[in-house]
């Protein structure tokens, strides 16, 4: 059996469809937005933070292979390099690459070599040390210590701001011997981890060295390279400098840590990366590898590493700001907007559909009333003048003058149904005046049930307030208003029930209230019985046009008034509500 919904559920039907539509489709192309948008962005983050691990690797591989021309250099030399030789053959490199610190020629020196090293030391014109030194847990230079062999920096370039590493033991610290071990084992170059350099003074910086082996004759065992090494040269450099160098052409918003992973956990730090300043620095508290980045799905993709030296260096990238996601906010408010710009037109569209109906609907009534309404009195009028002519001479006088009453009445229906619709039709055009004058209302109401055709044994009652005695009112306003209120009354009551109307007043508003004992206008009728053509289904064959209360919603609401309907079984009052008129 089909399911028959109820008729507000079809009215609202296409706009919850729309509704439901829009929305849904709205929430879907913002989460496929969003998801894209995610994905644009992560793609992006990714392809930056490989371009600045790229960058960062090959700068360090330039660093190596300079680090291991110049140790090819003292192999090509026979290790016959002296401090000349080595100013000129690194002075061009130091041209090219600012990020070098320094590059360094420390050769091995027995203890028993000691002194004539630094008699050498001693003699030379750079620098003028006595001895080999090594630093104090506070910082401070000191003589080295006795030790089977030392490590000290011999040759330096450039010179300046470097001079306190001249003589300085680089094995007699344990960062540094761990690294020059490893080289001095592998034969391969090899970093320290990060380290505070003898001739850094002023600033917070984590520096690192890198060694080469260099050895009397080619060595290939552990224990022959052990034996035949003759020293180190060396690169010295700062994190900071190697990693603004690498970068200084790539403008990214992404910002990142730097972390020596083959360091002991609390000496892994070694600075951070900000890509506004586009400066390393130390001071920013390291993160926990864990830091949620939401550019990176797995953790894993926030890392990179880069190997220097027989080490890994960890970079773990953050994004520095976390703008919003901008497409998929449009999405959302251009969806929002489309649905809510379709549930605008539709109501639209269908409010014009139904006035459409209703028009239509009106004709219709207007068509049969006419036809009802006007045929008639017509056919009446039409049927008493021809029996009129018939029977001229044998009409008694009291006839006649009954024929005569019937043809009066039907033409007036005629004329009152035409003044109602001329009425309305003026109030449409906006040609129904208000014009106000003073109005003695007690004779005035009696004119007016004078005009009210009441059944034989029916009362009009009027009760006027006394002190009511004259009001600035439209004339023609209140007639029409009057006139069709008495006249509804006593023709939807019972043949001996009055009919009375109230006059009242306070300060506010004059109020007339016409009271019947008549059938009543049923609950859901009563919101439309100010339609124009509307006709009770009630009313049986008591005649009508519809037209009557239409004309008294149209005066009162141009007498800037109010109508007030309550009504039963039992009875109808109808209340108008008049503004006193300035
Ligand atoms: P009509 O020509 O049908 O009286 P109106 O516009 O004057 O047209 O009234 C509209 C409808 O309101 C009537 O058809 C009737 O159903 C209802 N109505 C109006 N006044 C009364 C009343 N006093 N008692 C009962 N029904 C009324």
């Amino acid at each position: 059996m089909p399911v028959k919904l109820p008729l507000k559920v079809y009215r609202y039907l296409p706009a919850g469809l729309v509704l439901g539509l829009g929305l849904g489709l709205t929430f879907a192309a913002t989460v496929w937005v969003g998801r894209w948008e995610r994905l644009t962005r992560q793609s992006e983050f990714q392809t930056q933070t490989d371009n600045l691990t790229t960058s960062l690797q090959r700068t360090i591989n330039r660093y190596n292979d300079l680090i291991l021309s110049l140790s090819d250099f003292y192999r090509a030399t026979d290790n016959q390099v002296d401090g000349v030789a080595f100013s000129q053959f690194v002075r061009r490199a130091l041209g090219s690459y600012p990020g070098i610190q320094a590059l360094e020629w420390a050769p091995q020196v027995s203890a028993i070599a000691r002194s004539d090293y630094e008699r050498w030391l001693r003699s030379t014109t750079r620098g003028g040390r006595d001895t080999i030194t090594e630093r104090t847990s506070a910082g401070t230079l000191i003589p080295a210590g006795v030790r089977p062999s030392y490590v000290p920096v011999t040759f330096l370039e450039p010179w300046q701001d470097n001079e306190l590493a001249l003589g300085y033991d680089l094995a007699s610290d344990l960062t540094r011997r761990i690294a020059l071990e490893r080289a001095r084992d592998t034969g391969a170059i090899a970093a320290t981890g990060r380290i505070k350099l003898v001739q850094e003074t002023t600033e917070d910086q984590y520096s690192f060295l890198v060694f080469a082996p260099v050895y009397n004759r080619p060595a290939t065992t552990l224990v022959g390279r052990r034996q035949q090494l003759e020293g180190y040269v060396l690169g010295v450099f700062r994190v900071a400098d190697v990693v603004e160098e690498s970068l200084q052409d790539l403008i990214y918003d992404v910002d990142f840590y730097i972390y020596d992973q083959t360091a002991p956990t609390s000496e892994q730090f070694l600075g951070f990366y900000d890509a506004q300043t586009q400066r390393v620095t130390t001071e920013t508290e390291p993160i926990a590898p864990s830091h949620p980045n939401p550019l990176c799905q797995r953790e894993q993709e926030c890392d990179r590493r880069i190997s220097l030296g027989q080490r890994e260096w960890r970079l773990v990238f953050t994004p520095t700001t976390q703008t919003p996601l901008w497409g998929t906010l449009a999405t959302l408010l251009i969806g929002l907007l489309v649905t809510i710009s379709l549930l605008i037109y539709l109501s639209r569209w269908q409010s014009e559909i139904r006035r459409t109906r209703e028009l239509s609907n009106l004709k219709l009534r207007l068509f049969s009333m006419a036809s009802h309404e006007l045929r008639t009195p017509l056919s009446v009028i039409w049927v008493s003048a021809q029996s009129w002519a018939a029977n001229q001479t044998q009409l008694t006088p009291a006839q006649q003058y009954s024929t005569i009453e019937r043809i009066q009445l039907a033409a007036k229906r005629m004329g009152q149904l035409v003044n109602d619709m001329l009425t309305l039709s003026r109030a449409e055009a906006g040609k129904l005046e208000f014009a106000p004058e003073i109005v003695e209302l007690e004779g005035f109401c009696r004119q007016i049930f004078d005009q009210v055709d009441r059944q034989p044994n029916q009362t009009l009652d009027l009760h006027l307030e006394p002190a009511l005695t004259k009001a600035y009112l439209d004339k023609n306003l209140l007639h029409s208003i009057l006139v069709n209120l008495l006249s509804n009354a006593v023709k939807y009551s019972p043949e001996d029930a009055p009919v009375q109307l109230v006059v009242a007043g306070d300060d506010q508003s004059l109020r007339f209230r016409v009271i019947d004992q008549g059938i009543g206008i049923p609950a859901e009728a009563q919101n439309q019985i100010f339609e124009a053509f509307y006709r009770g289904e009630n009313v049986g064959s008591v005649p009508g046009t519809g037209l009557g209360l239409a004309v008294v919603k149209t005066c009162v609401e141009l007498h800037g008034g109010l109508l007030k309907v309550e009504s039963s079984a039992k009875g109808t009052c109808i209340t108008v509500i008049l503004p006193w008129v300035e």
